[in-house]
Parts: structure tokens; sequence; C-alpha cells
């Protein structure tokens, strides 16, 4: 009988600190070993990675999976194939599904669905917006609530009741709330008093279409974010509760988080990549419309969110996988406001990202840390987003040494299409592990419905 169950020989491993040539043996869902190249191991399996790199499996812990209640968008087994095939191990859902988990009951029937269901590790972040359900739901081995501060004019979904909560007496209320419980409380900041008046402006000059929608978003350089982050990070000082800020995508919203984290404020924010690859580019909102989410975030926000990639001032990457219908997008182009907002990602940005590596805006080890390590910390998720012995064996192999062009063909998705459709990119994953597991190999998804396991912080 093997001493291990599989070995990884020959690649070159990816950390948050750096890079070295080396072996990896499994036994069980766990690393065992990392050894010298070419140490005699006695595994079951060999997984050659010459000339390729292996990084920790992705941490996703923000993306929206769909299921239950609008699983025409995407479901989680399709969900989970598109995050197996673009190297992620571990995916959060996020609560604006039908019925929402905002209480105990409603949570558990979630957690029933993944633990059927799921290709790849999981959580749900439980929309904490019914206060006297907050402690129950702290019980379920869940790594974060989240509240929406949006209100939806002009459509019902994606932010629907439930799951949003944008007076902010209430807000503060569940901040008191969520503080005891020590678990973190994701925000989508979002001023949606200075909303209405900037939309009611263009509308009132008859623009409603996804061009005028994405400049509403951005209007005065970001207020609606900028005046919403700097009334959360106040509420975090005032509470003590673990903030975790979505959607970090202003110069303005990055200057706060660094006059927070110099006070020592506990907080962690968030990118997402259609900050950096979609929408911060015009040329896309005129092709794409509401295809491409549709925020406008000029381009002078794009290097100050790099350099506060660099720095540590924004210490997370997360998808906001989003999948919506051609038909739920195409009103956009005569009404944004009609559109649902919301772009899939979750199958390209580890290639897209790595290849930004590759191409050298960031560095390797960066990027490795975003993605994978630092959310794996932040989520108390104590065994995951490292190469290290002891640690789940959830690992991606990468090529970064190639030409990836991502295709429609390609997503995995029920949706079919991506908005990065034709764009080319020096990464493409390979091969993904789970808890030692091989899901993804040979551009083929082979792990199982069931297989994912609830990542719970402290396991
Ligand atoms: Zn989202």
């Amino acid at each position: 009988m093997s001493q291990y169950d599989t070995v990884i020989r020959g690649g070159t491993l990816v950390t948050g600190t750096g890079r070295f040539k080396a072996d990896i043996a499994i036994a069980g869902e766990h690393i065992a070993a990392i050894v010298a190249p070419g140490t005699a191991l006695d595994g079951g399996r060999t997984i050659d990675a010459t000339g390729k790199h292996v990084i920790p499996g992705a941490v996703d812990v923000h993306s929206h999976h769909r299921e239950p209640g609008y699983t025409h968008k995407e479901d989680i087994i399709t969900a989970m194939s598109a995050c197996a095939a673009g190297g992620v191990t571990t995916s959060f859902a996020m609560p604006n599904v039908q019925p929402p988990p905002n209480t105990v009951e409603r949570l558990d029937a979630m957690i029933e669905l993944y633990n059927s269901k799921s290709i790849i590790d999981w959580n749900i972040n439980a929309a904490g917006t019914v206060p006297e359900e907050i402690p129950g739901l702290a019980t379920r081995g869940i790594a974060a609530f989240k509240v929406f501060m949006v209100v939806d004019t002009g459509r019902s979904y994606p932010h629907m009741p439930g799951i949003g909560i944008h007076d902010h007496g209430k807000l503060l209320e569940i901040f008191e709330t969520v503080a005891p419980t020590g678990v973190p409380l994701m925000v989508h900041p979002h001023n949606q008093q200075l909303m209405t008046h900037i939309e009611e402006g263009f509308w009132k000059r008859g623009e409603r279409d996804a061009q005028a929608y994405a400049k509403a978003y951005a209007a005065y350089d970001g207020i609606i974010w900028d005046t919403a982050c700097a009334l959360l990070l106040r509420l975090q000082l005032a509470t003590g509760t673990p903030l975790h800020l979505l959607h970090t995508q202003s110069i303005g919203v990055v200057e706060q988080l660094r006059r927070a984290r110099d006070a020592g404020q506990d907080i962690s924010a968030e990118l997402n990549p259609w900050a950096l690859f979609l929408g911060n580019d015009w040329n896309n909102i005129v092709r794409m419309g509401s295809y491409a989410l549709s925020y406008y975030i000029p381009e002078k926000n794009t290097q100050p969110l790099w350099d506060a990639l660099a720095d540590g001032t924004i210490d997370i990457i997360s998808t906001d996988h989003g999948p919506h219908t051609k038909e739920e997008k195409e009103p956009g182009w005569t009404d944004g406001w009609k559109a649902h907002t919301g772009t899939p990602s979750a199958q390209f940005y580890v290639p897209l990202f790595l290849g930004a590596a590759v191409d050298g805006l960031i560095s390797l080890e960066r990027v490795v840390d975003l993605i994978a390590t630092q959310p794996a910390k932040r989520f108390g998720l104590a065994r995951k987003g490292r190469l290290e012995p002891g640690c789940d064996a959830d690992i991606a192999i990468v090529n970064l040494d190639t030409t990836f062009e991502i295709t429609d063909e390609l997503v995995l998705s029920r949706i079919g299409y991506t908005p990065y459709a034709g764009r080319t990119t020096h990464a493409a994953v390979e091969t993904t592990l789970v808890r030692g597991n091989v899901v993804y190999e040979n551009g083929k998804v082979v792990g199982q419905p069931g297989w994912g396991r609830q990542a719970r912080p402290g396991a």
C-alpha cells in the first residue's frame, strides 16, 4: 500500500510570500509533506506538474450561485463546475436567493442543498437583516453575514426585499447585534438617498440606457460609494464588528481604507475583477451595455486600485460572480435600470489575475495572497489558502507559459456567456484538487456533487 494517495511532481510552488520548486505529497484530504524535487515518495497517483506553477486553490468569499429560487440563471452544480474549472476550491454563496437565508430555518435548508450538490467546498453568507435571528444564524458554521445597502429601482432583482438595509439606524442595530458573534459582516456600500437624487436627474434628462446607468454610479467621482464607506467605517469603529467592505473601486474608498488600517480598525476590503478588467474601460460599456455589469469605474482609478492591491490596502480579491440570462440583460440597451446587474466571473478571474502577474502588473505572490491566503485567514479557514503540511490539499496547477483565449464555448455557468470572451491571458488552470480529490483536469469537471463540504471557521 502506498504511503501517499497522490504526489504532485516537478512544479514550482507559489505562496503568498515566495516561490520554489518542490513536490507535494497528499495523504487523504491533506498535504502531508512538501519535499525537494525528485525525493523518493511512495504515491498512489502521480500528477506531473513539470513546467507548471502550483498554487493554493482560490477562496472566493463572494459568489452568487442563485440557488434556491433563481436556478434559471445558475445553480449550485453549474456554479461549482465553473469554480472547479477556474481553480476555485472554496466558494461562499451570497444570500440574495429565494427564500433568503435570513432565518435559521432557511439557512439550514440551504445548507442541506449545498451538502448534496456542491462539487467544491463552500459556505453561505447569511443575510443579517433580521436582528433576532443573528445569534442563531451565527451558530451554523457560517463565516460571514452580508447586507446590501442597495434598493433596486426599476427592477425586482438582484436586490430584492429581505437582504437589503439602507436605513442607517437599522444598519447600526445590525452592527451591534453581529458584534458579539465575532462573525465578520460583509456590506455592499451604497448611498441610496444620493443615488435616488442622482438617478432622477438622469431620468429627467431622458437618459436611461446602460451608459446613463453606468455614469450615474460614477457620479461625482463615486460619491455613492465614498459616503457609504465613510458611514460603514464609522459604524465599525463604534461597534467593533469585523467589517468586510465589498466592491472597492474608487480612489476615495482606497484613501479611507488606508486611514482606517493605519488606525488599527478591524477591516478587510475586497476588489472584484470587473473593477480592473471590465468597468474601468468606457469602450467596454459602450460595446457591451449591461453585460459589462455595468458600473463605470473611470480609468483614473485603475492604477490606484492596482497600487492598493500591491500594498495590502485591499487585501482580498473575490469574484462577485453574478450570472443573469441574456433576456435579463437585453433591456439595458434602452433602460439600464431594468437590466439585472451582475456578471459572471468565477471561471476566469484566476487566469485573468495570474495573467496580469505574468504581464508585470502585480507580483505572482501577491495574487496568490489576495485570492487564497488572505480570504482564508480573514474568514477563519485555518486549513485553507496555503500550501503547507497539515493544510487541506486544495490546489490549482496552472500554466503560466501559455496564451489562453477566453470564449463563450468554455463557459460552464448556465447562462453560457462571459463578458471576457475574446480576451487572452497568459495563464490557464489545468488541474484543480479539493481536499486531495481531483475535481477538474484535461478540460473536464470530474468532481462529483456532494464532495464539497462546508468550510467552517476554525476547522
Ligand atoms: Zn455581489
